[in-house]
């Protein structure tokens, strides 16, 4: 009856060197987690990102008595990985993943209302460069697909910036929706003059357009044309705070950063509830974790265009990608379970 869980480290080379935080890395370093319970395996994927989760160190060690925990007997395997937001996720991964394969239903349906979704939209990520680049990179988006695209702001000074937008919003048509993303880079006034100019060029969502601490400031921006969106600032203060500061149209979601599926889902069920809008995104992530968050955002009913299309950040990876993109989607597997082939014999 027991619940057997090992876990193994893993080093994956990124594409490009990525700026996070202080810090620029140029491999994503965590852990596979496996998972056995009544002969039913499941495998989950805890990998830190300094700034949003613990260390790798904490995180190693928070499995390990996990490992303990599931060794004693004891039920409180979850309780070890408590305040380790990418091995929680990763635990909770693996015992989920085995929950969804006994049941032989795919993960997504066991996390949601059990509907079945063929596709879930992703947007694409524009990064900062030049207006000419920036244009050409959201039209060769468009080219392969995407319906959405996010461009990242906040760089450069806000006419730049409005500039960009604005050679984007004409080279993309009108019908592809635009977000940017300043990662929390603006001043109020900045933002506000910022605003102003997206909302011309029909921008849908900012992300993240003050620093994460400023909730009375993104309740301010509320109302002026683009939803607000919050992303590190969900990680700063919760729903709870977001909420009665009414500093939020939109939460970004990142399960790595929550600690799991699980704690992902209940914000959802809460935003729902709330109305609030609620989208996925991966922290550069395995394709066991991203996997998992496409699963994630397939239980999210009608949910925006998610980013989950990271994969293609990374030049080396656990395994095969179950996930196939296309036409700005990605498709839903199916299988039971995650849908993962077996990553933890392989590399
Ligand atoms: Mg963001």
């Amino acid at each position: 009856m027991s619940l057997d869980l090992q876990f193994r480290p893993f080093e994956l080379e990124l594409e490009q060197p990525f700026e996070s935080g202080d810090a620029t890395i140029t491999t994503r370093e965590g852990f596979l987690i496996r998972a056995e319970f009544q002969e039913v395996v499941g495998i989950g994927e805890a990998t830190p990102l300094p700034g949003w989760t613990e260390s790798l160190e904490d995180c190693e060690c928070a499995l390990e008595e996990a490992v303990d925990a599931a060794d004693d007997g004891s039920g409180a395997v979850l309780d070890a990985v408590e305040d380790t937001a990418a091995a929680r996720h990763g635990v909770s991964l693996a015992i989920a993943d085995c929950y969804a394969t006994r049941g032989a239903r795919p993960l997504y349906q066991y996390l949601g209302d059990g509907s079945r979704v063929a596709r879930v939209p992703v947007n694409s990520t524009v990064g900062d460069d030049d207006a000419d680049a920036t244009a050409a990179a959201a039209r060769d988006a468009v080219d392969r697909g995407f319906r959405s695209c996010k461009l990242k702001v906040g760089r450069r000074s806000v006419d730049e910036d409005l500039t960009r937008v604005e050679r984007v919003r004409e080279a993309v048509g009108d019908d592809v929706e635009v977000r940017v993303d300043a990662n929390g880079s603006w001043t109020f006034d900045e933002a506000v003059e910022a605003i102003r100019g997206l909302d011309d060029a029909d921008v849908s969502i900012v992300e993240q357009p003050l620093p994460a601490g400023a909730l009375e400031g993104h309740a301010d921006l509320r109302g002026r044309g683009p939803k607000i969106a919050l992303d590190e600032g969900l990680l700063e203060h919760g729903v709870d705070a977001i909420c009665e500061a009414s500093a939020a149209d939109v939460l970004i979601l990142k399960p790595m950063a929550l600690g799991g599926l699980d704690v992902a889902r209940e914000v959802v069920t809460w935003t729902d509830e709330l109305g609030l809008e609620s989208l996925v995104t991966t922290t550069i992530d395995g394709v066991v974790a991203r996997t998992a968050a496409v699963h994630l955002a397939a239980s999210v009913p009608d949910v925006p265009p998610c980013g989950l299309a990271t994969g293609e950040l990374l030049k080396t990876d656990l395994g095969r990608d179950p996930v196939l993109f296309e036409k700005g989607a990605a498709v839903v597997p199916q299988a039971k379970g995650l849908g993962i082939d077996d990553v933890w014999g392989a590399t």
